[in-house]
């Protein structure tokens, strides 16, 4: 489970997108590969917030398909769900760099 890796990019993101302002809300595109469990990923946004700048934001998460490389033939695969496979039947895909996660949006006070 990668959810507190995830938590402290997007914090990372936030408070320097935010400045010294309260973060309110911010809305996070996760690549559906990436597996995240939403629930568990504001469980461990409200942890990681408590005391700081973002305590008490919502977090939105919107699904995102994420894109990759089949290690086979080449083609460029769009990946709805993290079992999908490559249309040639290869199943080993490499995927996009930092598709995992993106701040979208950051509402701020
Ligand atoms: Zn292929």
């Amino acid at each position: 489970v990668h959810e507190l890796s995830l938590v402290s990019e997007i914090l990372r993101i936030a408070e320097e997108g935010a400045g010294a302002a309260r973060i309110r809300r911010i809305v996070v595109e996760v690549g559906t590969w990436a597996a995240v469990e939403p629930e568990s990923l504001r469980f461990c946004f409200a942890l990681a917030t408590e005391s700081t700048p973002a305590e008490g934001a919502v977090l939105d998460i919107v699904e995102v398909p994420a894109r990759a490389t089949c290690t086979r033939c080449q083609a460029e695969v769009v990946v709805q769900k993290a079992w999908d496979t490559c249309a040639c039947g290869e199943t080993n895909l490499a995927w996009h760099s930092g598709e995992e996660l993106r701040v979208r949006a950051l509402e701020v006070v």
